[in-house]
């Protein structure tokens, strides 16, 4: 089973995933944590490269390219050996964040990024995929306070424009697969956010 989060920067992502992960743990299921950029040596080698504020000068299709590069050896060495395995795969962001942030983000086209991606995925799709929903000011504002080692990294930087054609992304993903993608309204408590999630979860697994 493959369970991927996404949502913008600031949405509760990772905190739910890792709530997740305990509570499927203490059910006695296999369970790998993984993140996009990264989860392999070579995918963090290229998140650094993604994330570095110095790379200013990084043109939109070779960004896209670098995130669907980590993802290709993300699935080859460590996603589909993992799901063989029978294990439960929780991924922080996945394609979904691609077709969104490079493909209307940065106005690469959501075709041209989701085709790019089929290329990277060799036909591996999530089970699962967890939309995080929560509006700009919100999810900044809680960048804001969290206690990452300070700073924004060079995507957090973009302003609320580029933001909005993200969000707006997301919900037409969810839109297009609704059976596939559930929205999660993640403005409300981190509890409640929890049980719903757990739910979801528990029925695909039943
Ligand atoms: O999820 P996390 O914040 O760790 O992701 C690292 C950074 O990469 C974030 O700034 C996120 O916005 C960015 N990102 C992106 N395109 C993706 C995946 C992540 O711009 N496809
Ligand atoms: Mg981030």
């Amino acid at each position: 089973l493959l369970i991927t989060f996404e949502g913008i920067d600031g949405a509760g992502k990772t905190t739910q995933l890792l709530r997740l992960a305990s509570w499927l743990e203490a059910q006695g299921l296999p369970v790998v944590v993984t993140r996009e950029p990264g989860g392999t040596r070579i995918g963090d080698a290229v998140r650094a490269i993604l994330l570095d504020p110095r790379h200013q000068e990084m043109a939109p299709r070779t960004e896209a390219l670098l995130y669907a590069a980590s993802r290709a050896q993300h699935v080859e060495e460590l996603i589909r050996p993992a799901l063989a395995r029978g294990e439960i795969v929780l991924c922080d962001r996945f394609v979904d964040a691609s077709i969104a942030y490079q493909g209307a983000g940065l106005g690469l086209g959501e075709a041209w990024v989701e085709a790019l991606n089929e290329y990277a995925l060799g036909g591996l799709r999530p089970d699962l995929t967890l939309w995080f929903d929560l509006d700009w000011s919100s999810a900044r504002s809680r960048l804001r306070t969290r206690a990452e080692g300070g700073g924004l990294d060079r995507i957090e930087r973009r302003g609320e424009a580029f933001f909005e054609r993200v969000m707006d992304a997301f919900e037409r993903l969810w839109r297009a697969a609704p059976e596939v993608r559930k929205r999660i309204d993640a403005s409300r408590s981190p509890e409640d956010i929890e049980q719903e999630i757990r739910a979801l979860v528990w029925n695909l697994i039943q």
